[in-house]
């Protein structure tokens, strides 16, 4: 099949039956590139694996199980699951479309699973509903952002390498007097404290914890260098969360990073729209605090930006909700594709989106706003098969150091916001 040279920012290649692509192909793209991005079909095997070995690894690979039925090896046996799975691609990761006869067996969930399974799902599945699973799992394969632990012990006994390679970022602070400073400082995810240096200081859990400015979700483990079942219990009374025994290194790295993996999950749900992946309001709030301090202490110029979509309750209304929000993720994209490193961006609710921008004066921010309006305002979406249309956003800025706290700002840029609003929409103000 032939490849749609991509207009699209992200793809996904899909292996499937004839038939199936027959009947859902039009309505998968149309869906898909509502959402900004491509799929390319095949119904043969080995073309498949030939693209996808040259595929760009970000990219997505999508089987349907079915596909089983109708393919059979060179030497005309039937293929099975097994020898599907084989011929796979080893660097990327699938997701597999499957029957519900197919997804109630056990045995072949664990051989997805084993085998590069990034997501499972049963059919039937509607295509727009398809399109926004895997929309979503394009937002989370995002890097995840760096996590930090700081180390109280003797010598550090994880493997730092490894832990550098999953955004993790090891501190070692082996002064006991000071650890809670740094904490504050740091902000770090977890506090490891190995047993003998909770022997001199058993209140050092409580002295983290009770200091308002430290991370509620700070989690403190407890690092036995040789069992000590009163220790273990002295220490979770005195508010350590976990105790870990001192093992192999690697399986010590292991226990650490499951757990942080953890801790990012819960993190994300709180701090995360589900349906952009953008940070929410709560999690906007606490990293803006946290870039306003590093401003502060840098001498960095910022620009507070909040843009909301115009006439966004009549796109709801004539065309759907389902096709409002296809509209708001649009946008999303189109931001995000003008974000640079050290800027923060969220939705913080409905239609409407807030960004901090770094080392940005205001006359700057106004430029960078005015690009995105102009690139949201060329996309052509398709609100039926012969019709398209164009929609526009508002936007309002405020500037620090001359607003210094964050709900400052955004109060600030609420006001141009609405200045922008009631001077004819399309535009930004501040
Ligand atoms: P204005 O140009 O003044 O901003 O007009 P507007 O119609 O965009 O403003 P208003 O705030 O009245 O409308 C926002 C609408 O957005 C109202 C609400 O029903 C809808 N909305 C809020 N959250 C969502 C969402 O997640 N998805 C969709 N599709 N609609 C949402
Ligand atoms: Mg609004
Ligand atoms: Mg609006």
């Amino acid at each position: 099949m032939a490849d749609t040279t991509s207009l699209y920012k992200r793809k996904v290649y899909f292996l499937a039956q004839t038939f199936f692509i027959k009947d859902n192909q039009a309505e998968l793209l149309l869906c898909a590139h509502k959402y900004d991005f491509d799929i390319q079909f095949f119904d043969q095997m080995a073309e498949f694996v030939r693209t996808a070995v040259q595929a760009d690894p970000e990219d997505l690979y999508v089987v349907d199980l079915d596909v089983l039925y109708n393919m059979q090896l060179d030497d005309n046996r039937t293929m099975f699951l097994g020898d599907l799975l084989r011929r796979l691609p080893q660097q990327h990761h699938y997701v597999y479309l499957q029957t519900e006869k197919q997804s109630g067996r056990f045995l072949l969930q664990k051989m997805l699973v084993d085998n590069n399974c990034l997501a499972y799902a049963e059919k039937p599945i509607a295509n727009d509903v398809l399109v926004d699973k895997l929309f979503n799992l394009f937002a989370q394969r995002k890097r995840d952002e760096t996590s930090v632990v700081l180390y109280l012990g003797d010598q550090v006994r994880f493997d730092t390498a490894l832990l550098a390679t999953q955004q993790v970022n090891l501190i070692h602070h082996p002064d006991v007097q000071t650890l809670h400073l740094v904490v504050k400082q740091m902000q770090p995810d977890v506090v490891v404290i190995e047993d003998s240096h909770y022997l001199r200081t058993e209140v050092i859990a409580r002295v983290l914890k009770k200091n308002i400015e430290v991370d509620p979700s700070l989690e403190i483990v407890l690092l036995q260098t040789r069992p000590d079942t009163a220790l273990a219990r002295k220490a979770t009374d005195s508010g350590f969360d976990q105790i870990l025994s001192l093992t192999d290194s690697d399986v010590l790295t292991h226990q650490l990073l499951n757990r942080i993996s953890k801790i990012r999950t819960d993190k994300n749900l709180i701090s995360k729209d589900r349906a952009t992946g953008l940070l929410n309001k709560i999690g906007f709030k606490k990293r803006a605090q946290d870039v306003i301090r590093r401003a502060s202490r840098d001498k960095v110029a910022l620009a507070l930006a909040v843009i909301d979509i115009d006439k966004f309750k009549t796109i709801n209304d004539t065309w759907g909700h389902y096709f409002g929000d296809i509209v708001i993720k649009r946008l999303s994209l189109v931001v995000g594709a003008h974000m640079q490193e050290n800027d923060l961006l969220s939705r913080f609710g409905g239609e409407e989106f807030v960004m901090l921008l770094w080392d940005c004066t205001v006359q700057t921010a106004r430029e960078r706003v005015d690009k995105m309006r102009l690139a949201f305002g060329d996309i052509a979406f398709e609100v039926s098969h012969i019709e398209t249309r164009h929609f526009s956003f508002s936007g309002g800025l405020a500037a620090y150091p001359a607003l210094k706290t964050e709900n400052e700002l955004f109060l600030y840029a609420d006001e141009q916001l609405y200045e922008a609003k009631q001077s004819g929409r399309n535009r930004i103000c501040g």
